[in-house]
């Protein structure tokens, strides 16, 4: 089962994507995490990748692209695989295809966090007041700039994906409990 984890920056995307990988035995692939791992590795391409985390824009379909092929070709995504935070553009969701296609496989589920932006904002300020680890994307201009970039970039992948009949649009503002209980629910029906 191959799955794309879709909504904006604090939709909590990674929360359920983690629960899904946990509940299903499928590897949940984090293109942010995988992009501060480089960042935090301090090589030439991290050093190029944080500044324009810092400021809330993406990284380029080029990288983004090679660093998830490398990954879903790998024998831990034989079974499945849960994207989070990835496709972010129309660009890298064609990419996939392709990639996917070459594997004889395809993405059965893209789950959408349906969520208010106002509140998204006040829980990405306390997500960041309250983890230990402090994101350097986590403020206030940032996030705007994130929201914006969401918007303009990536909310166009979902007509992309509505064309191929696999969005399953989910009530984000529940309690986390609530919400995986929806994706369960709506996983449960399809398969
Ligand atoms: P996230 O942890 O998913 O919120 O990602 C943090 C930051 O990493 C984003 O604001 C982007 O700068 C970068 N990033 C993560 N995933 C992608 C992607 N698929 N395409 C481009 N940039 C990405």
């Amino acid at each position: 089962m191959n799955i794309i984890m879709f909504g904006p920056p604090g939709a909590g995307k990674g929360t359920q994507a983690a629960r899904l990988q946990e509940a299903h035995n499928i590897k949940q692939l984090s293109t942010g995490d995988m992009l501060r791992a480089e960042v935090a590795s301090e090589s030439t391409l991290g050093k190029t990748i944080k500044s324009i985390m810092d400021a809330g824009e993406l990284v380029s379909d080029a990288i983004i692209i090679e660093l998830i092929g490398s990954c879903i070709s790998e024998p831990e995504c034989e079974r499945g695989f849960i994207l989070d935070g990835f496709p972010r553009t129309v660009g890298q969701a064609e990419a996939l295809d392709e990639m996917l296609a070459h594997m004889a496989r395809k993405i059965e589920h893209v789950i959408v966090l349906e969520v208010n932006n106002d509140i998204l904002v006040e829980r990405i300020k306390s997500r960041a007041a309250e983890s230990g680890v402090t994101r350097s994307d986590d403020n206030a201009e940032v996030l705007r700039n994130r929201l914006e970039v969401y918007e303009t970039q990536t909310a166009p992948v979902l007509p992309y994906y509505e064309d191929h009949k696999v969005l399953r649009h989910i009530d984000g503002m529940k309690s986390i409990d609530e919400v995986t209980a929806q994706i369960e629910g709506v996983l449960a029906n399809i398969n």
